[in-house]
């Protein structure tokens, strides 16, 4: 069984599904969308994060490396500059035992399932009493069917606990059935309607992501829908009049529809990676600009809209169709933007 790196074990997380939960993000990710939230999640092997800011430029790493990567660079009236060649790394991770300052940070651990599933129920009362339970996100967990197969079974028949996974649904149907005996909830991202934007931006096929969809729903699973808005990608009216369309099927089969505008909170995550952020420079999208899609999916019917995820709400732990979960105001909400997660 191929088995996934961990990136954060997240306990008290209120973005990723109903009540209070804990998060469990898989590392590794089928797809390259270039706005990602959790940059950390994109590649499935180990990286480190680079803190500037509590580098004291000892060069010890730079000493230790084997491969070059590292180099020291002399600026005039200033301390020296730590620089990386990323192509050169083989990510021996040297340097990050190196460093006596905390400037450097594995990502990404190697945890076998039990340890996963010990600390994941560890706030298992709390789940109870607020409606929540355990995500499996990402990253993508369907990356690994045996291995996400395995824990959802765990959690779902030993643990008894609610399980939700957060996906985009890229993967083989193959792969998807046979989790739907141990999980409750599926929150499936959609990212645009166009096919050729999926293939060429994202690296996904649509129409295998919508296939997967329409056979969950026609099996009954419940599903809910997030569809993050980036500007210049998706946020034309014709890419939510495409969406609402096509939502508008299903909308009283749908469990709700969470709409996630853009933000660049990420921004900081990719420099602490050495990756370039495309969206460097690009504001937030404001509410406003959502709020039509939200109010279409309305008239459309979808029974729950939500801008900004459910945060915290209290339902019943299985889900079974429409039980009349808390609906969130299209208003911002200053603090739910600030903590959301946007899986990319
Ligand atoms: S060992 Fe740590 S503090 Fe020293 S130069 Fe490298 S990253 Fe900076
Ligand atoms: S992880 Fe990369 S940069 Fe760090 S010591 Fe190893 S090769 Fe060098």
């Amino acid at each position: 069984m191929l088995t996934p790196l961990v990136t954060e074990i997240q306990r008290f997380s209120l973005q990723d599904g109903p009540g209070i939960r804990t998060t469990i993000f898989i590392k590794g990710c089928p797809l390259h969308c270039p706005w990602c939230h959790n940059p950390e999640t994109l590649n499935h092997k180990n990286e480190f994060y680079y803190y500037a800011s509590k580098c004291t430029s000892c060069a010890r790493c730079v000493k230790v490396c084997p491969s070059g990567s590292l180099g020291l660079v002399h600026v005039k009236n200033k301390m020296p500059a730590i620089t990386i060649d990323q192509s050169k790394c083989v990510l021996c991770m040297k340097c990050v035992d190196a460093c006596f300052f905390g400037a450097r940070e594995v990502v990404g651990k190697s945890l076998d399932i039990d340890s996963i599933v010990r600390e994941a129920v560890a706030d298992k009362m709390f789940y109870q009493h607020s409606g929540g339970g355990v995500t499996i996100s990402g990253g993508e967990p369907l990356l690994y069917p045996e291995f996400t197969l395995e824990l959802v079974r765990i959690l779902k028949t030993k643990e008894k606990v609610q399980v939700t996974i957060e996906t985009s649904c890229f993967a083989n149907w193959d792969k998807i059935e046979p989790l739907m005996k141990f999980v409750d909830l599926f929150i499936v991202d959609i990212k645009s309607m166009d096919s050729e934007k999926y293939k060429h931006v994202i690296g996904g096929s649509l129409q295998k992501i919508l296939s997967n969809i329409e056979n969950l729903i026609r099996l009954k699973a419940a599903v809910r829908i997030h569809l993050p808005i980036i500007p210049g990608f998706n946020d034309s009216a014709s890419d939510m009049e495409a969406v609402v369309e096509y939502l508008g099927q299903f909308a009283d089969k749908l469990d709700g529809v969470d709409v996630l505008p853009f933000h660049s909170y990420a921004a900081g995550k990719y420099a602490q990676l050495g990756r370039e952020y495309r969206y460097k420079g690009i504001n937030d999208l404001p509410i406003q600009k959502v709020i039509p899609l939200v109010n279409a999916l309305k008239q459309k019917g979808v029974h729950q809209v939500t801008v900004g995820g459910i945060i915290g709400t209290t339902t019943p732990t299985r889900y079974e169709g429409d039980i009349g979960i808390m609906t969130m105001p299209y208003t911002p909400n200053k603090k739910s933007m600030d903590s959301q997660t946007q899986r990319g």
